[in-house]
């Protein structure tokens, strides 16, 4: 727009009568939106600048596209591409709800779910769905990979959820193909839902987490609490002049004395001030506890989905940035 006639806008705003103001600014917030998206694409394109198809270094600008994106064209190759090109978000239409998705799950308010999200975006739920999961993908590197200093280990676990499979479907369909999926019997089930065992039962998943006081974070599902398991996850990730302080499972300490790790077990009931004031697992325990606040809206996601949502709870304890997003898809 011409610097004479965004004069002119400016000058009319005072004309708006009240809805008009609240349709303008309903305008403006949507605007807002896709630019910033843009922006965020074009950054990924200038931070490359390499050309997505052969990698040649020259460009030079073509245009824009018709969701306003910088286009450019290869001097190698002579093919055009934007900052998106070669993305899973390639084909987006709109980047910029896109954006408000990511932003959704990532910010301090508690996630909407996908029914209000398609509400409030006019987007199908699939969609939204869809862009979710890409989403989740691109978090999957949220988790710490070396812990050092005062490490806590501890479990937690997630009820196995086989919402969305379509086993029970298949069996009914082709009996002889597809064996009856299993079932909970009887004894499995406890008052309020299925008791936590002294082992977990074989519908609760068990979930390694970890933590440092360096703020390094871990949430990943294990195979289950056995030695061997518990070794096999933590050995590639915590120092070897690491202190261990956890709730003194048999693995931890088999873990800790392998690899001469210092071990301190903290036995502690609720309500029960801690051994010491700097050996403990309180970091720990709180995130357990905010886990549960966050999957609680889920009714507890889908078992194969479960590596995806861990992710997305780092994440947000981690503040990780949605426009990021928008780079790392
Ligand atoms: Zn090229």
């Amino acid at each position: 727009m011409k610097p004479h006639d965004f004069r002119r806008l400016i000058k009319h705003l005072d004309d708006l009568s009240p809805a008009q103001v609240q349709d303008a600014s309903r305008r403006i917030t949507e605007v807002r939106r896709k630019t910033e998206a843009i922006t965020e694409i074009e950054a990924r394109a200038q931070a490359t600048s390499k050309c997505p198809h052969c990698r040649h270094g020259e460009r030079e600008k073509w245009g824009r596209t018709r969701t306003n994106i910088q286009r450019y064209r290869c001097r190698g190759c002579r093919r055009t591409y934007t900052g998106r090109t070669g993305s899973t978000i390639q084909h987006l239409h709109r980047p910029d709800l896109f954006l408000e998705v990511a932003k959704d799950m990532l910010g301090d308010r508690a996630p909407s779910s996908i029914r209000e999200l398609s509400r409030s975006l006019r987007r199908n739920k699939h969609t939204i769905w869809r862009w979710r999961m890409i989403i989740l993908n691109a978090l999957s590197g949220a988790s710490s990979n070396s812990f050092g200093g005062i490490v806590e280990a501890d479990e937690t676990y997630q009820r196995e959820s086989r919402k969305g499979s379509r086993e029970w479907v298949r069996h009914l369909r082709n009996p002889s193909q597809h064996p009856k999926p299993p079932r909970r019997r009887w004894y499995e089930y406890g008052e309020k839902g299925i008791p936590m065992m002294r082992g977990l039962s074989r519908w609760q998943l068990p979930i390694l987490t970890v933590a440092d006081r360096g703020g390094a974070r871990r949430f990943q599902r294990i195979a289950g609490r056995s030695n061997g398991t518990i070794q096999m996850a933590l050995s590639p990730i915590v120092a070897r002049d690491a202190v261990l302080c956890t709730d003194g499972l048999a693995g931890y300490a088999a873990f800790a004395q392998s690899s001469g790790i210092e071990h301190f077990v903290i036995k502690t009931k609720p309500g029960q001030k801690a051994v010491s004031a700097t050996h403990h697992i309180q970091n720990i325990n709180s995130l357990h506890s905010r886990y549960k606040d966050f999957t609680r809206p889920f009714r507890g996601p889908a078992s194969k989905y479960l590596g995806g949502y861990l992710q997305w709870f780092i994440a947000r304890v981690g503040k990780i940035r949605p426009d990021e997003i928008l780079r790392t898809v």
